[in-house]
């Protein structure tokens, strides 16, 4: 049996550079996280190990602690809040989501009412909205138009790992209500450049394997995308949940991983592909 890892996969620049800040971050005063530094379990769990503690709010941090704002952002007040109780902040929102948080407040700013095509509780959509004024919307996917106030002016932009083809539908739908429309593809190239080569993976393979957290949207938007292209797809987060009957009369499989999982946990999920016994 074949196995074929796709030719991006796996740890995005964003992410990179979390991880790496992050570990660089340890021992110099107490650490956290504000909400897990990354979608991926396994890897939250040796950043902890190393000292790094996730928490859901600042509340019991005492001035002087390190507080790392994850690569999703945060809403400005949130930020401010933590100033103003002495914490020292590490920033590490990724530049492509500061990107969409920037046009969204310029949007607002310059009177458009701004709507965010992404998961409405996704801790980015969530930053987002907080640069994008009251009058602000989550538009999931083009059903979600039909029934909303929108005005007739509408500025756009994208949760960074949005697929294209959800995009363009929300954005021509929209079209076609409003009066005036200002469209930011906030898209991060990293999840094309992943959606890419996991569907041309897809296609020449017999079944995909999609590595990375079961709460990571863009792992589950890779195994959806799969899935697509009509191949059995499993979206695992380790080695040990490989099932032998998958690869039951497979001669290729093919591995991708999403942005957010980190490589050993790729390279445990082909070592153990290497040793399953297919009947
Ligand atoms: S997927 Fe793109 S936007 Fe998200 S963290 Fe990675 S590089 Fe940044």
């Amino acid at each position: 049996m074949e196995i074929i890892l796709a030719d991006k996969a796996g740890f995005c620049f964003g992410v990179k550079r979390a991880i790496n800040t992050a570990f660089e971050a340890v021992g110099k005063t107490r650490v956290y996280c504000l909400g897990p530094l990354i979608h991926n379990p396994q890897e939250v769990e040796r950043l902890r190990q190393a000292g790094i503690e996730t928490v859901d709010d600042f509340g019991s941090l005492n001035a002087g602690d390190t507080l790392i704002i994850r690569s999703h952002g945060v809403p400005p007040h949130v930020i401010e809040q933590a100033r103003n109780r002495g914490l020292t902040i590490i920033d590490l929102t990724c530049p492509f989501v500061g990107k969409a948080q920037r046009h969204a407040e310029v949007l607002h700013k310059e009177g458009y009412q701004v709507v965010v095509v992404g998961e409405k509780k996704h801790p980015e959509v969530q930053s987002i909205l907080g640069h994008a004024g009251d009058s602000a919307v989550v538009v999931e996917t083009a059903n979600d138009i039909p029934g909303m106030k929108l005005h007739g002016r509408l500025g756009v932009v994208a949760q960074t790992t949005q697929s294209y083809g959800n995009f363009s539908e929300i954005v021509l739908t929209l079209l076609r209500i409003s009066k005036e429309l200002k469209v930011f593809n906030t898209i991060c190239s990293s999840t094309k450049e992943r959606q890419e080569a996991a569907r041309i993976l897809a296609r020449q393979v017999d079944v995909m394997l999609v590595v990375g957290g079961r709460n990571s949207a863009n792992t589950s938007r890779l195994a959806d995308l799969c899935r697509q292209e009509g191949k059995p797809t499993h979206h695992i987060e380790v080695a040990d949940e490989i099932r032998p009957e998958w690869l039951e009369g497979a001669t290729k499989v093919g591995v991708t991983a999403g942005a957010s999982t980190p490589d050993w946990l790729v390279e445990g999920v082909i070592e153990k592909l290497k040793q399953v016994k297919i009947r």
